[in-house]
Parts: C-alpha cells; sequence; structure tokens
C-alpha cells in the first residue's frame, strides 16, 4: 500500500518523520480499539498502553492528519467561551470540573512532551489574548476577573507593553495566560504516536495500528 504524501503545510514540512506504520493484516483482538489517531486517540491509546491494556489504533489516512495536524499549535488553558459562561451553562459542578481540566490541560501536554521527549518545538512562555479598542480591553478585563477568581495566573497587559511583547500595532492591551504555550502540532502528534509505540504498542498505517498483547484472531 503507497504511503500517503505529505500535505503541502509548514507542519508537514518541518515535523520530524512519522512512525512507521502498515497496513492491518487479518483481525485483531484488543482491549481497546481507537478509532483515529489524533490527539484525542493517540493520547488514549498511550495511557491505555502504559496501563497495560493492549490497544489497538485505526488511522484511515495518516498520524496527525486532522485537525490535530493542522492547527494553530496554541496550548491553550481554557476555550475561547469565557470561564462563567461555561459555568452556567453546564452547571457548577460539570462547569468547574472542566475549567480545572481546561486548566490543566497545558501541564499534562508540557508534562508528555517532557516525559516522552517529543520533538515538537514546545514552548511554554504563555499566550496573548489579543485586545481591539475598547470594546475588546473591556472583554479581556472580564476574561482576567473571572479567571482570577479561580487563582489562574493571568494578567492584563497596557497597549505598549502587548506592542512590544508580540511585536504588532494596533492592539489596545492583552490578557497574558502563563499557563499556555505553543507547540508544532503535527511533530506533537507524531511524538505522541511514537510514545505509545514504545509503551508497548504496534502501529500500523491505513486502518489499524498497535496492540501490546494482542492476539490476532485470523491471518491473511
Ligand atoms: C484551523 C484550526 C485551528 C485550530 N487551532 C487550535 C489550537 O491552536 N489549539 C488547540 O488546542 N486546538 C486547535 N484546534 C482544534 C484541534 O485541532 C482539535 O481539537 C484536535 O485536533 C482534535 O483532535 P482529535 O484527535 O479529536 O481529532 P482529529 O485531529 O481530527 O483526528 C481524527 C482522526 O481520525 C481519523 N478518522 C476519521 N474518521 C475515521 C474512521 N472512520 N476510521 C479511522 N480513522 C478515522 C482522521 O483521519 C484523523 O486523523 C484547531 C482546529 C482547527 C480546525
Amino acid at each position: 500500500m503507497a504511503a500517503e504524501r505529505p500535505l503541502p503545510n509548514l507542519w508537514h514540512a518541518t515535523a520530524p518523520s512519522a512512525p512507521d506504520t502498515r497496513p492491518l493484516v487479518g483481525d485483531v483482538t484488543v482491549d481497546v480499539a481507537v478509532i483515529g489517531g489524533g490527539f484525542t486517540g493517540l493520547s488514549a491509546a498511550l495511557h491505555l498502553a502504559e496501563k497495560g491494556a493492549s490497544v489497538a489504533v485505526a488511522e484511515a489516512r495518516m498520524i496527525g492528519f486532522g485537525g490535530s495536524g493542522r492547527n494553530v499549535g496554541l496550548v491553550n488553558a481554557g476555550m475561547w467561551t469565557k470561564p462563567d459562561d461555561l459555568v452556567a451553562t453546564l452547571g457548577k459542578e460539570a462547569g468547574d470540573r472542566l475549567l480545572s481540566e481546561l486548566g490543566n490541560g497545558p501541564a499534562l501536554v508540557f508534562d508528555l512532551v517532557a516525559k516522552h521527549d517529543i520533538s515538537c518545538e514546545a514552548v511554554r512562555n504563555g499566550t496573548l489574548h489579543m485586545a481591539i479598542g475598547d470594546e475588546g480591553l473591556k472583554d479581556i478585563r472580564n476574561r482576567e476577573a473571572q479567571w482570577k477568581k479561580r487563582g489562574a495566573p493571568v494578567e492584563i497587559l497596557a497597549a505598549p507593553q502587548a506592542r512590544t511583547i508580540s511585536g504588532a500595532e494596533g492592539f489596545s492591551g492583552a490578557l497574558l495566560d502563563r499557563r499556555a504555550g505553543t507547540i508544532q502540532p503535527l511533530a506533537y502528534a507524531r511524538g505522541l504516536a511514537r510514545a505509545a509505540m514504545a509503551a508497548g504498542a504496534k502501529s500500523t498505517r491505513k486502518h489499524l495500528s498497535w496492540q501490546p498483547n494482542a492476539r490476532a484472531t485470523s491471518g491473511n
């Protein structure tokens, strides 16, 4: 089976090569079959394999083919939706839990990068939420207050500081979130796949992947 050709984008031009994967031949029996080799499936496969489960990942195209290999690379600690709005929508218990998971998200990602020595241009200097005009400033001040009452290390930068730190003109301020950072997303996805394979997994391109201790139920 021919390998997928790299996509014509920056991430494919600069990522370390993809792990060696092969087409599924025959059937396999595993504890958990994961469909999709993006961040979600790869992280699930890694954590399951580390706990001793047999895992197979089915990827239709190639590791990181979806949003995981094409996104901006921001490792955010929250969503565009403001914290209070999330709680209003989900209720206090689920909302607070989601906010806590989101807030801890960057630590999880950067810990995985360090633990598995994933080469993905990881930088944890925080991220900036830029404000345009008075309305934008009001919006990030509101966002800042909502995060601060939850103990998050966020701060407002005034316009001159926002300009200096971003190199961009025309913003009325910025919200700096020190929990966050950036990665090369395709490189991270490929690194997660490598880490899962190193945890006992076996990998295939197009259709099935890795399974420590899997039992083949039929063979071609
Ligand atoms: C333009 C853009 C920018 C973004 N920027 C950011 C950002 O900066 N920071 C951030 O945190 N998030 C960002 N996101 C969101 C982020 O990319 C997604 O949340 C994330 O990639 C979701 O990962 P996933 O593993 O759930 O899905 P995907 O990455 O989409 O992975 C799904 C995988 O499943 C495979 N698949 C689908 N169907 C099947 C099937 N039937 N059988 C086998 N395999 C199948 C696909 O080929 C794909 O590889 C951005 C998204 C977009 C679109």
